[in-house]
């Protein structure tokens, strides 16, 4: 047993949870709930909500899509030219445009994913080196 420290890995993706109890952020020390929580399950921590939108903290990898844009009022149409003959009814157009149907609500999305930033992935592996250091001594 030489109590070498084992190679440490962490997860460059984290999945946004909540936890039940409150701890400090792992930056700013701000109390909250939010853990980033790392997809190969070797490391977790917490986090406030305004680092997780920090560009220089993290990268929220699934975003959702962007909104469409809204609708924009069809143009005015110009008047119909009254000139034309009544037609026999042999080619009556249905006028009533359908009533639009209701928006589509967003589909449900998984947990928010997120890449750590170099700086704090690095951060983050020095803290899981030294704990398994402590645990090899
Ligand atoms: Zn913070």
């Amino acid at each position: 047993m030489a109590g070498k420290i084992p190679p440490v890995s962490i997860s460059t993706e984290y999945e946004r949870r909540t936890a039940t109890a409150e701890r400090g952020c792992f930056v700013c020390g701000k109390i909250t709930t939010t853990v980033l929580h790392g997809t190969d399950n070797m490391d977790w921590f917490y986090v406030c909500p305004g680092h997780l939108e920090d560009r220089n903290f993290c990268k929220w990898l699934n975003p959702p899509p962007p909104e469409p844009p809204k609708q924009a009022a069809p143009p005015p149409k110009p008047p119909a030219p009254k000139a034309s003959p009544p037609s026999d009814g042999k080619d009556s157009t249905a006028a009533a445009p359908a009533p639009q149907p209701a928006p589509t609500p967003t589909p449900a999305q998984g947990p928010r994913r997120y890449a750590l930033h170099r700086d704090f992935q690095y951060l983050r592996m020095q803290h899981k080196k030294e704990m398994a250091a402590k645990k090899a001594r």
